[in-house]
C-alpha cells in the first residue's frame, strides 16, 4: 500500500492520509500495514465481523485468516505504542537536562523560566512544543491500540459464535423449528452489534 506522507517531524513520525476517506491523522512511527484513520479502520473491522447464517462454511474457512490479520495489526500497534511511550520519556529527559544546563541569563528567553525550581522545570517541560508533540503521538498510539484490542476481542467472540452456530446447523435446528431459527438470527444480530468506540482522536 502506498502511504502518502504529509509531514515528517524530527522524531521520524508522520501525519498520514487515510486511504479510505482522505482524512489526515497522526500515525505514529513507520508501519507497513493499513493506513486508515480510526473511523475507517473501525468500519473495515465491522465489515470483517459480519456473519451471514447462509455462509457459515465460508466464514469458518476465512475466520482464521481474518483473526490472524487483526492480531498482526494489534501486535504491530503494541510495538508502536511502547516505542511512543519510550519517546515521551526520552524527550522529557532531554528537555530536563537542556534546562538544567542552560545559562541562567537565557532561562527566561528559552524556557520562560525566572527561577530554577523543580516545579518550574516540570512546568516548562510540560509546555515544551517537542514534548507535547511526543505526547500527541503517544495518545494516538494508545487510542489505536485500544481500538485494535477491542477488535481482536470481537474476533475471538466471532470464533466462538461461529462454532456455536455451526453446531446448531449440524444439529439441524436451523430448518426444523421457528424457535431455533430465530435463536440463530438473534444470536447473529447480537454478535454483530459491535460496541461503540471512540472515533478520531
Ligand atoms: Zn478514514
Amino acid at each position: 500500500m502506498t502511504v502518502k506522507r504529509k509531514k515528517k517531524n524530527r522524531f521520524g513520525d508522520y501525519l498520514a492520509t487515510c486511504e479510505d476517506c482522505g482524512a489526515e491523522f497522526w500515525f505514529p512511527l513507520e508501519s507497513g500495514t493499513l493506513i486508515l484513520c480510526n473511523g475507517c479502520l473501525t468500519k473495515r473491522y465491522r465489515e470483517d465481523l459480519q456473519l451471514d447464517k447462509h455462509s457459515l462454511d465460508e466464514h469458518m474457512e476465512e475466520q482464521h485468516l481474518r483473526f490472524e490479520k487483526w492480531c498482526a495489526l494489534l501486535t504491530e500497534m503494541k510495538d508502536l505504542y511502547y516505542a511512543a511511550d519510550q519517546m515521551v520519556k526520552t524527550e522529557r529527559a532531554r528537555i530536563d537536562s537542556e534546562i538544567r544546563l542552560c545559562e541562567p541569563d537565557s532561562l527566561e528567553g528559552r524556557f520562560g523560566l525566572s527561577k530554577l525550581s523543580e516545579a518550574a522545570i516540570n512546568g516548562a517541560i510540560e509546555r515544551h512544543g517537542d514534548y507535547l508533540e511526543t505526547l500527541s503521538l503517544l495518545r494516538a498510539a494508545r487510542t489505536r491500540k485500544d481500538l485494535l484490542e477491542g477488535c481482536v476481542e470481537a474476533f475471538r467472540d466471532r470464533r466462538s459464535m461461529l462454532k456455536y452456530l455451526t453446531e446448531l446447523y449440524v444439529a439441524q435446528y436451523y430448518d426444523r423449528s421457528q424457535v431455533s431459527r430465530s435463536r440463530v438470527e438473534e444470536t447473529i444480530a447480537k454478535h454483530t452489534r459491535v460496541p461503540r468506540r471512540e472515533k478520531e482522536e
